[in-house]
């Protein structure tokens, strides 16, 4: 049980006992043997207390954390024990809401928090703890500094026109700029990895009924989580699974046999699959190796983009008859037994080389951005500082060249919360959940 806040000792001090000593008197970041109380004098629990003063703290203020047994009902009885000494409960995101008002985190680096928990591989993770680590933040901030510079120079050059300022040097303000933009595009662009990071990358097994699909992601996924069946037609809805592929997530996805039906569920299984392979990542299109090609076959393999699909030629156990030269445009092919769980690695190892063929999703150990929120603030900066260099060559006043270099300004510091408007502010602390 966490307490932030003025109050916080004080609360605590209402409840807690120790032989040793009283909350007021407690060693800050020290644990403390004792039992809780209730205004009855019954005891609810023995926990350890802690006591931390602010500014050292989490969110800056004082904060206590007791630490109970993990019972529903002990937590239940020690969460009513403070409501009545006069704590409220937390909002979701209030303790780190608490933290960025009070300086101890900038908006960037509590976001990270969220991303902190929720990262579902280790190099979602790695890119989540070096936000928080303000590895981001920094960026922006050097970005920043760059422009305030210029915007100085010139601002001197507005207020003092005729003075010992000498002549501005345009060049000289524009160079480094240019520079600057070049490292904020780069950044912005990192936003594909960093999506893939957050969301998972998704693959989505296609194919006609009864190749084998539910076979091959059981078979991957190395448990029957999908129902294999005999009936051609039964994998009817989309199943989806999460599994880690070279450091990325990855959503594994079943999509309902392909073909021409009037059944209308099916019909509507099919209408998601089209819409799934376009959205897919990358598509796994399933054949019967063990049967000649089919029209239904062809028919999948319309859905698909062959830059993004991988022909997987399954039922390689038995006698092959299935002639894939007319699936020519479709150049990775793998041969495998989803029944006998032959070519599954060879399978594995072609799904993370498309992963990481992807340029953009290659192992990159720059800054990654992973909000939708913080790509757009770079790219209205961006905006900005092209209205710059076009108003510099255009020989535009001088006011008009510092208005674009604020406006990018504004724009990075919403990424770090300087400028941040209050109803976004609420928006992102609100994602949180409670205790965070
Ligand atoms: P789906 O309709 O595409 O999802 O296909 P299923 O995974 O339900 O498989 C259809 C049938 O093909 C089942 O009888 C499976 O046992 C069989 N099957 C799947 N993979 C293989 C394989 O690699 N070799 C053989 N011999 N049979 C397979």
């Amino acid at each position: 049980m966490r307490l932030s806040g003025p109050r916080a000792i004080a609360c605590l001090a209402l409840v807690f006992r120790s032989k040793v000593v009283t909350p007021a008197e407690m060693e800050s970041h020290r644990l403390y043997l004792g039992r809780l109380y209730n205004s009855r004098d019954e005891l609810v629990d023995e926990v350890l207390a802690v006591v931390m003063r602010g500014p050292r703290s989490y969110t800056g203020e004082d904060v206590v954390e007791v630490h109970c047994h993990g019972g529903a009902q002990v937590q239940r009885s020690t969460l009513d024990l403070f409501l009545e000494s006069g704590a409220k409960m937390a909002a979701p995101g209030e303790f780190t809401q608490r933290a960025f008002l009070n300086g101890r985190l900038d908006l960037a680096q509590a976001e990270a928090v969220i991303e902190v928990i929720r990262a579902r591989s280790e190099r979602a993770s790695r890119v989540a703890v070096d936000q928080l680590d303000g590895r981001l933040s920094r960026e922006i901030y050097r970005f920043s500094g760059q422009i305030k510079d210029a915007l100085a120079l010139l601002e001197a050059h507005i207020d003092f026109p005729d003075d010992e300022v000498g002549e501005l040097d345009l060049l000289a303000l524009i160079d480094p700029l240019r520079l600057v933009a070049g490292q904020m595009c780069t950044l912005a662009e990192s936003f594909d990895i960093g999506r893939v990071l957050r969301e998972g990358i998704s693959v989505l097994i296609l194919g006609r009924p009864n190749v084998g699909k539910s076979s091959l992601m059981n078979a991957i996924l190395g448990e029957a989580r999908a129902i294999v069946t005999e009936v051609a037609g039964t994998t009817r809805d989309t199943l989806e699974e999460q599994l880690v592929m070279a450091g990325f997530p990855v959503r594994l996805i079943d999509a309902a046999g392909v073909r021409d039906t009037d059944d209308l569920v099916e019909r509507e299984g099919v209408r998601r699959a089209r819409e799934k392979a376009s959205s897919a990542d990358l598509v796994l299109m399933v054949v019967d190796g063990s049967v000649p090609l089919h029209d239904e076959d062809l028919l999948a393999f319309e859905l698909c983009r062959p830059d993004k699909t991988l022909l997987v030629i399954n039922k390689s156990d038995q006698a092959q008859c299935c002639d894939t030269s007319r699936l020519e445009r479709f150049k990775s092919r793998v041969a495998v037994s989803a029944k006998y769980g032959q070519g599954l690695a060879v399978l594995g190892d072609a799904i993370v080389r498309h992963l990481t063929n992807d340029s953009s999703l290659a192992d990159n150990e720059g800054v990654v951005v992973t909000e939708r929120r913080h790509r757009d603030a770079l790219l209205s900066a961006l905006v900005a500082l092209d209205e710059f260099f076009a108003s510099a060559g255009s020989l535009a006043p001088r006011e008009c060249l510092a208005m674009d270099l604020r406006e990018a300004l504004g724009a990075l510091g919403q990424i770090t919360g300087e400028t941040t408007p209050d109803e976004i502010l609420d928006q992102i602390f609100s994602r949180f959940c409670i205790g965070k």
